[in-house]
């Protein structure tokens, strides 16, 4: 959405309330798609003393795959964007403050990106997933598989070693 904020440019306390969905699911993250619902963002732009502020949340629900056991699973996200906008930016160096073009506030965009920067790189369906076995893949969240446990072999032998260095 493009929001036109000639109505409140230089008038101290105006505000301009928007809310609307913005579909991301189209946008690929390590060869999935996990935005599959759209946005739902809602806030305002609002002119505080000659500055304008432009304050929104947007939150939708992910559909991601866990990185350790390979299971679907869904969770909230919500994301708040608070930051300034201007008409023209005086010092070129402040990469914070968002541009607009002409007296349009391009939302959609500003949305995205910060979104996009706040998407997380690891994904797991719960911070105690299990995973899978490295012996036979079976989903270990689901109980415990059938191999021999590696480890304890390893460790009885050990044992037994040191025994026979011992006698
Ligand atoms: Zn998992
Ligand atoms: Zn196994």
């Amino acid at each position: 959405m493009r929001l036109n904020l000639s109505p409140i440019i230089n008038v101290p306390g105006g505000r301009i309330p928007f809310a609307f969905q913005l579909d991301l699911s189209e946008l690929c993250f390590y060869g999935a798609y996990p935005i599959s619902q759209p946005l739902e963002v809602t806030g305002e732009v609002r002119n505080e003393a000659c500055a304008l502020m432009l304050r929104a949340q947007a939150e939708t629900e992910l559909h991601l795959t866990c990185d350790r056991c390979g299971q679907p699973f869904t969770r909230k996200k919500a994301l708040a964007v608070d930051t300034l906008v201007a008409v023209s930016l005086e010092d070129e160096e402040n990469s914070d403050i968002i541009l607009l073009d002409g007296n349009m506030l391009n939302l959609d965009e500003v949305v995205t990106t910060a979104f996009i920067l706040d998407m997380d790189t690891k994904n797991l369906c719960s911070e105690n997933c299990k995973g899978l076995c490295p012996g036979c893949g079976a989903n270990l969240n689901e109980g415990p598989c059938q191999c021999k446990p590696e480890v304890d072999l390893r460790l009885a032998a050990l044992t037994q070693l040191l025994k026979d260095e011992d006698s």
